[in-house]
């Protein structure tokens, strides 16, 4: 085989296009127009992780998406590489420097729509808007993502504001840098890309789609350890079985989440408080 990055060819119906910067010989092929995610952290060797694993390893390697790393430490200064320094008012910790962070962010943008619709560039951090389903859906119709990952105690200020960085938490919890979060993020955007999932595709079914949670599920053994499945669920009538799992999916998410049970029955005109049979 030759190298990859020979380019254009074709490759099925799709062509590959020479990437950013050369890849490995035998490295995964890009497909013309795939989602793309570029990632600024001072850890590189954190990725791909868990998206190399499984359905979103899989489409990696077949060029439905494609990842690249943006080491932060070569911008930094001095014989050290710097890239942080004080926080400017004093206290613990250190503060990624506007300047450096600026500069790795200018090389991710290379070759990207300027528009943060068609190409978001976001913050991972504990201070941003709550990461959701919907969010994972309008990225995965972008052309491609930029994601910082923090450290220490953040980035300056300056350069998110300079550069309309978005910012976006994982939750109401603090880690210890956004790459874990980073991966996060993209794994649930980069299962909506289409084919990602195969055959595996039930992103209509699943928790959120609807705004509701999930109903339970079962496999064998029907019985187990004296549990049995449900019995409408091994009925075989389709019907009655979606009727069972849109009552359950209602009354799991009545009773964990009422904040999406509100959002839910608002949508649909209906009481909140009703009790309906099944
Ligand atoms: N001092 C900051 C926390 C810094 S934690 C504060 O109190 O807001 C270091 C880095 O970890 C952050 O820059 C961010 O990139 C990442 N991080 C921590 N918690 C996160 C969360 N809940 N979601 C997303 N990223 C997070």
């Amino acid at each position: 085989m030759s190298d990859p990055t020979d380019a254009p060819r074709s490759h099925g119906r799709l062509s590959i296009r020479p990437s950013l910067q050369p890849r490995e010989l035998g490295g995964p092929p890009v497909l013309k127009g795939a989602w793309q995610a570029r990632i600024v952290t001072l850890f590189p060797e954190a990725f791909p992780g868990t998206l190399g694993l499984s359905l979103t390893g899989k489409a990696l390697e077949m060029g439905l998406w494609s990842l690249e790393t943006i080491d932060l430490r070569p911008f930094g200064e001095g014989r050290h590489r710097n890239v942080d320094d004080n926080p400017a008012g004093g206290g613990a910790g250190m503060v990624l420097r506007a300047d450096i962070v600026a500069r790795a962010l200018d090389a991710a943008s290379v070759g990207t729509p300027p528009e943060r619709s068609r190409w978001p560039v976001v913050y991972l951090s504990p201070r941003g808007k709550p990461f959701s389903q919907a969010m994972a859906r309008d990225w995965a119709g972008a052309e491609g993502l930029t994601l910082l990952c923090g450290r220490f105690e953040g980035v300056d200020q300056r350069v998110l504001d300079a550069y309309a960085v978005e910012e976006v938490s994982l939750g109401d919890f603090v880690l210890t840098g956004g790459e874990i979060a980073a991966q996060a993020l993209i794994d649930a955007t980069v299962r909506l890309i289409p084919r990602v999932l195969g055959n595996h595709a039930s992103t209509e079914e699943e928790s959120f789609s609807e705004g509701l949670l999930e109903f339970p599920q079962y496999t064998r053994p029907t019985v187990w350890q004296d549990r049995a499945i449900p019995e409408v669920l091994l009925s075989g009538h389709h019907a009655k079985i979606a009727r069972w799992r849109r009552a359950e999916a209602e009354r799991l998410t009545k009773e964990r989440r009422p904040d999406l049970w509100r959002a839910y029955c608002a949508a649909r005109g209906r009481d909140p408080d009703e009790d309906r049979e099944l």
